[in-house]
């Protein structure tokens, strides 16, 4: 069935980049002789899934999005994708995105834009819009995403569909290509928040291959979605409602705060001060630490090598310039000035320094506060092509995702309206390791 669908939709969203059909086939026959033989179901025996491109996946292609990866089948599974075989999930294929997450619509993918099922002239939102298109295009039960800034969250919203992004280290990043290391984290893109909890459930956990897995008990999510917010304490920051914001996404955000209220949970204006500084902080700590990580690819090791080197440094550069895409290389240029000598202090230095202010703002609020709620993104989804030559207007959409990441905290997004066609998402933030608080506030709005 979710091979017919994407045969019906996918040369108009383009949401893929590798299809892994036979395998599937086979792997769901196997299923079924498992079953037949008394074996058990996993939790989520059957179901077709789509995998972020930047995902690793033993046997199947994983490019990034770049051409550096374009010939690249990788030797092992990411623990994510593991996790999923564990629990029954069938992979069908690997979902476009950004080229290695560097992006919020899509078009930063080295191969094809993806487009938005709700209306296909507007982007899909980004990174993970692969993930967030073939969900709502119903070609998948659910896919994995990464988000590092909010590329979970902000394609989610922009495809009316649910996204969360887990407490930094709740989900191992073990065989997720890494974009910036220390704000990476692996989570579910759904239909609805049921789904979320049970994805979650089964990639969560302790990992000893990634030195940065927490080591934590995970509770039963699903058992969170009592449905019951009586008494929850609501902080709405200021900061995500002003200027910049479109009307009818505040509208559409008012509205879900009185359908809380008349939950009989409360809610109140707070202040998150530092909100105007994590822009700029995050695309440098990113961006920087994006330089380092992506040093490892110089055309010896992994994917595309350049032909004709006139010697070592020559095949470093070659590979790299033909390799990697504009936005890439903007990155890796930003981050590797701000990591220099000189100037490591005024830039790095001092946006760790920021960093530290966003978090300590989010743990005053949730002194008071149950969860935070706010927009997801500022605008609906905008048109392909309208920021594509304007980094800076495309890094502002990211206004109400980035701080969260700063602060390693989790986060879901879920529907909350619409405006001319186009959905609208609506943010719960929790603190850290709180899931199940983000889970059953989202679960009983929804
Ligand atoms: N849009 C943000 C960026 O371009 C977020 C990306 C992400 O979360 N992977 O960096």
């Amino acid at each position: 069935a979710s091979y017919a669908r994407i045969k019906e939709t996918e040369e108009a969203i383009g949401a893929f980049l590798t299809l892994n059909e036979e395998k599937a086939r086979s792997t769901a026959t196997g299923m079924d002789e498992q079953l037949a033989k008394g074996g058990e179901r996993g939790l989520l025996f059957g179901l077709p899934a789509g995998v972020k491109d930047n995902i690793v996946t033993e046997g199947l292609r994983t490019t990034c999005a770049s051409r550096f990866l374009e010939n690249y089948d990788p030797i092992y599974d990411a623990t994510a994708s593991r996790k999923l075989k564990e629990a029954g999930a069938i992979t069908i294929g690997k979902l476009n995105l950004d080229e290695f997450a560097m992006g919020g619509s899509n078009e930063n993918s080295s191969f094809h834009p993806t487009r938005n099922p709700w209306n296909r002239d507007h982007v899909p939102g980004g990174s993970s819009g692969g993930s967030a298109a073939s969900v709502a295009a119903g070609q998948v039960y659910f896919s994995l995403g990464s988000d590092t800034g909010g590329s979970i969250r902000q394609p989610a919203a922009y495809c009316g569909i649910v996204g969360l992004k887990p407490t930094y280290g709740l989900v191992s990043r073990f065989g997720l290509v890494a974009f910036a290391s220390s704000l990476d984290s692996i989570g579910p893109l759904t239909k609805n928040v049921e789904d979320a909890a049970y994805v979650l459930q089964a990639i969560a956990g302790y990992d000893k291959n990634d030195s940065t897995s927490a080591n934590v008990d995970v509770p039963d999510y699903t058992s969170a979605l009592s449905g019951d917010v009586k008494g929850l304490r609501i902080g709405v920051p200021k900061e995500y409602l002003g200027e910049g914001i479109d009307p009818r996404v505040k509208q559409a955000v008012m509205d879900a705060l009185r359908v809380y209220e008349s939950m009989g949970a409360t809610w109140e204006e707070v202040s998150l001060p530092h909100t105007e500084y994590a822009i700029a902080a995050y695309y440098l700590l990113a961006s920087s630490e994006a330089s380092s990580n992506l040093a490892r690819f110089d055309g010896v090791r992994y994917g595309v090598r350049a032909d004709n080197p006139d010697n070592l440094i020559d095949l470093y550069r070659k590979s790299r310039s033909q390799g990697f895409g504009p936005e890439v290389k903007r990155r890796i240029m930003l981050g590797t000035y701000s990591l220099s000598s000189g100037y490591y202090d005024a830039y790095y230095l001092k946006a760790q320094k920021v960093r530290t202010l966003i978090k300590n703002d989010f743990d005053e609020v949730f002194k008071q506060y149950d969860v935070i709620v706010g927009p997801t993104a500022p605008t609906p989804a905008f048109r392909i092509g309208e920021q594509v030559d304007n980094p800076l207007t495309m890094y502002l959409n990211d206004i109400c995702t980035i701080p969260v990441s700063l602060a390693g905290i989790p986060a879901i997004s879920v529907p909350c309206g619409m405006a001319d066609g186009l959905p609208i998402g609506l943010q719960i933030i929790g603190p850290a390791f709180q899931e199940s608080t983000v889970l059953r506030a989202a679960h009983a709005y929804e």
